[in-house]
């Protein structure tokens, strides 16, 4: 523990244009889980706090509805172009918090950018539509128009992108925006908030705190909040859903995951493994994307885990911060241990290891494990149905595509799966059939762009409208017809 050196920064909150210093507040250590070492600390708000952002964001909010919506995208525009020139510093602060590898981070900072990029495209996207004589003499037209104060809450594996699902959407549209980023995770979200500040976005109308449980269900109970964003875990995500729904509010609550990859016979085999190592053990697991099930139908099995055990058993695991680095630590001691117990449950229930990270030797500081090859999972097990969120693959055998297909929709998730095919009837089938709300044909993360819908479908999706694309749209908005007669 170093948290008495100077060096440890502590990150609070931005409220109403204003960086709040601490106070008495709870403090909570951050990680490096490279390393193990705490590299800052973040105060936790109170529900009082989230009352005084509620307000802020409410008065902000009734000045920059009026702004007109080209005006509203100039601090965007700045914020693109800030965003570029300090990618790199943004980058580095997520892997030093999160643990992925500096390329992962790059890309994940790419992808945020490109949600601003989409979002200033809100003078077009937020038209409506128009009829004249609807009825003799009569014109009819629609307008969106801005919520109020909308909330967003977000997961430790995406601090950049995510909150970029939600806010540039947001305040495209007209509202004020509170973000509750994930409190393993503060550093960057408050990197990318200081860029903000700096593009000249009105006091108010973005604010960020941080916190825990009771920083939530403030404001999933706060009369002012009209929309609430949530990306986590299943168990939340239904409890987010729920409570926010009650109080009358508009939810979208994207929950947690178990996607399979199938990999037909016909499989361009190098290619196929090469995009499930990266689906598998990208990010170390940690993505709602990743590949955790490998459904190898009829003869693939045999020439696809040869060499997928080959790759894979080359990869070098260390601090993502080092350039050549294939895949990085989990995000906390905590949840590498529970990854860890996953492992142990499938080496109890029968499957057999072909490769188990709990033997990777490292840095015994960081939160390290190598990546895990599970054979012979059979569909009821454990590591199976449960969402592991780490560096382990599951193989399951089956002798058709049709089997293939009644194991995937027997999940209770359904976010994302992928089909490895030369056949394009199995992919076309596949896709047309399978129940998942995101679809790869030969790509193992079938990550939609930010001018496309991102959600699941079951235990994995609350709610009706999707993450960015036309949906934010529409979620951030409200739609008003207008009748008009003249005398
Ligand atoms: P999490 O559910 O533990 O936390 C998410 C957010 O909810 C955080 O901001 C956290 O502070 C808050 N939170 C946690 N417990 C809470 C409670 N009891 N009441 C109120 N708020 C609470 O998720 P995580 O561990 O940060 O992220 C990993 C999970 O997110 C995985 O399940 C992953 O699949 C999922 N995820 C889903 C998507 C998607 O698009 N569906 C994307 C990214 C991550």
């Amino acid at each position: 523990m170093i948290a008495s050196q100077p060096s440890v920064q502590t990150v609070s909150f931005y409220i109403n244009g204003q960086w709040e210093s601490a106070g008495n507040r709870r403090l909570m250590p951050v990680t490096n889980p490279a390393t193990g070492a705490e590299i800052a600390q973040v105060a936790y708000a109170t529900a009082e706090d989230v009352d005084r952002v509620a307000q802020a964001a409410h008065a902000a909010y009734l000045k920059w509805r009026d702004v007109p919506v080209v005006e509203r995208m100039q601090p965007l525009y700045r914020y693109k172009t800030l965003l570029e020139k300090h990618a790199n510093e943004l980058a580095a602060t997520l892997t030093a918090e999160n643990g992925k590898t500096i390329d992962d981070a790059r890309a994940e900072v790419r992808r945020g950018i490109q949600m601003v990029e989409v979002a200033c495209g809100m003078p077009t996207l937020m038209m409506g539509d128009s009829l004249n004589d609807v009825s003799a003499g009569i014109d009819c037209h629609t307008i969106r128009q801005p919520l109020g104060v909308c909330a967003g809450i977000t997961p430790f594996n995406f601090p950049a992108m995510v909150p970029m699902w939600m806010w540039p959407f947001a305040i495209a549209a007209g509202n004020a925006f509170i973000l509750k980023p994930s409190e393993k995770v503060p550093m960057t979200p408050s990197m990318a908030a200081k860029l903000l500040h700096g593009a000249g976005v009105p006091a108010g109308v973005f604010n960020l705190i941080h916190g825990d449980k009771v920083a939530v269900d403030a404001l999933l109970h706060h009369p002012l909040v009209r929309a609430v964003s949530f990306v986590g875990s299943t168990p939340v995500a239904k409890y987010i859903y729920k409570t926010a729904a009650a109080e009358g509010k508009r939810v979208q609550a994207l929950g947690g995951a178990k996607n399979h990859l199938v990999v037909m016979p016909d499989a361009q085999m190098p290619k196929t493994v090469e995009n499930i190592i990266s689906s598998a053990f990208g990010a170390a697991g940690e993505r709602c994307l990743a590949g955790s099930v490998l459904v190898a139908v009829g003869d693939a099995a045999e020439p696809l885990l040869k060499l997928l055990v080959e790759k894979v058993s080359a990869m070098r695991i260390g601090d993502g911060i080092e350039e050549d680095v294939g895949m990085g630590p989990l995000v906390t001691k905590e949840h590498k241990e529970r990854v860890a117990g996953y492992i142990k449950k499938g080496v109890d229930e029968g499957a057999r290891p072909l490769l188990d990270g709990r033997s990777h030797n490292g840095n015994d500081d960081g939160f390290f494990l190598g990546p895990t090859i599970f054979d012979n999972v059979q569909p009821g097990m454990t590591i199976a149905r449960e969402e592991i969120f780490g560096p382990v693959l599951s193989v399951i055998r089956v002798k058709t595509l049709e089997d293939a297909i009644a194991l995937v929709n027997s999940s209770p998730f359904g976010n994302a799966t992928s089909i490895f095919t030369s056949s394009g009837k199995a992919a076309r089938d596949y896709s047309a059939r399978v129940e998942a709300g995101m679809v790869g044909i030969n790509v193992g993360v079938a990550a939609p762009m930010a001018f496309f819908p991102f959600a699941g479908w079951k235990n994995s999706f609350f709610g009706d409208l999707h993450a960015h694309g036309k949906d934010a749209v529409m979620f951030y908005t409200e739609q008003k017809v207008v009748m008009t007669r003249w005398f």
